[in-house]
C-alpha cells in the first residue's frame, strides 16, 4: 500500500536549534493539515560527521514539542543498497562518469567545466558526477512560486558519489523523496537551489516528484544563518511551548492571548488548524534569541 507523507530529515552532527525546530514544525504542521503522515529520516550517510548521541538527543527533543512521527524512524545508513540501484540505473542511461579533479582544480569554478566527461571506466579514488543538460528543470514552490533552472549553467555535472565512497547528499535525497512515499517536502530556504539537482535525479530514475516549500532561513543579528557553526544555542526541552510561539511568527501563525498557558500538544493542534503556506513570507528573517 501506498503511503504519503511528508518528512523531516535532520543530520545527526549535534542537537537541534531554532533553525531546525521552525523546519520541523511546519512539515509536521503542513503534513497534519494535508492528511498525511509524518516521518522522521535520519540524514546519517557522512558517518564522519555524526556526533555521538545526537540522533537520541533530536528525537528526545522532538518528542518534547508534541512532534510525533509516525512509524518507524527511517535511516539513510540502512538504504545504501537503494542508492547503489539508482547508480546503476544512472550508469545504465551513460550519465554517470568518474572525475578525479582535485579540489584545488576546481576551486574557482562555479560550474563545473567537464573535465573527466570521457571517463567510463571505473578509477580508484574518484568521484562520480552525473552529466546534466541545457533542459530547463521547472518546478513551483509553495512559498516562493515558479523556479527554472538550467542545471548545466548553474552548477554542471554534480557529483552522486563522493571521492571517499560516500554517497550524495544530492542523490540520497533525492532517492530517498522521490519514492512513493513522501509527497510534500517543506524544508528550509537554504536547500531551495538544491532542489533541481534532486529532481533532475528522480525524473531519470523514474520517481515520482514530491510538491516543494522552501521555509524563511532564520538568521542571527548579525545575519548569519541559524546553525551550529555559528553556535546557534541548543534547544532546551523544558521550554518547549516557549521555543514552538517563538518559531509561530515565522510561520505566519500569531497565536491568540492566553496561548502561553498551552502545552506543546495544544498548541500543535492550534497550528494545525491554522496553518497556511501562503501566509509565510520568502526569503530571510532575523530570529532574535
Ligand atoms: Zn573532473
Amino acid at each position: 500500500m501506498i503511503q504519503h507523507a511528508g518528512r523531516f530529515a535532520p543530520s545527526p552532527t549535534g542537537p537541534l536549534h531554532h533553525g531546525s525546530l521552525l523546519a520541523a514544525t511546519a512539515s509536521y504542521l503542513d503534513a497534519r493539515r494535508q492528511g498525511l503522515q509524518w516521518w522522521v529520516r535520519i540524514d546519517d550517510l557522512d558517518s564522519p560527521r555524526v556526533a555521538s548521541g545526537a540522533e537520541d538527543s533530536i528525537l528526545r527533543t522532538l518528542d518534547a514539542h508534541g512532534l510525533h512521527w509516525d512509524g518507524p524512524v527511517q535511516r539513510q545508513s540502512l538504504h545504501i543498497d537503494r542508492y547503489e540501484a539508482a547508480l546503476t540505473e544512472l550508469s545504465r542511461q551513460k550519465l554517470l562518469f568518474y572525475c578525479s579533479c582535485s579540489r584545488q582544480t576546481l576551486a574557482d569554478a562555479q560550474v563545473y567545466p567537464g573535465t573527466c566527461r570521457h571517463r567510463h571506466r571505473p578509477v580508484a579514488d574518484t568521484a562520480i558526477r552525473v552529466r546534466v543538460d541545457e533542459a530547463p528543470i521547472r518546478f513551483h514552490d509553495l512559498i516562493h512560486g515558479d523556479q527554472s533552472e538550467i542545471l548545466s549553467r548553474s552548477c554542471g555535472d554534480f557529483v552522486v558519489r563522493r571521492r571517499d565512497g560516500f554517497i550524495a547528499y544530492q542523490l540520497a535525497t533525492a532517492v530517498d523523496d522521490g519514492s512513493d512515499a513522501i509527497t510534500r517536502v517543506v524544508r528550509g530556504g537554504d536547500l531551495l537551489d538544491n532542489t533541481a539537482r534532486q529532481i533532475y535525479l528522480m525524473q531519470h530514475l523514474g520517481l515520482q516528484v514530491p510538491t516543494y516549500a522552501h521555509l524563511p532561513v532564520l538568521v542571527d543579528s548579525h545575519g548569519r544563518k541559524l546553525s551550529k557553526q555559528t553556535s546557534a544555542p541548543a534547544l532546551n526541552d523544558r521550554n518547549a511551548a516557549a521555543n514552538l510561539l517563538a518559531v509561530f511568527p515565522f510561520l505566519g501563525l500569531n497565536p491568540p492571548a492566553g496561548t502561553r498557558e498551552w502545552s506543546p500538544g495544544e498548541l500543535l493542534d492550534w497550528g494545525a488548524v491554522e496553518f497556511d503556506l501562503a501566509r509565510i513570507p520568502p526569503g530571510s528573517a532575523t530570529f532574535r534569541l
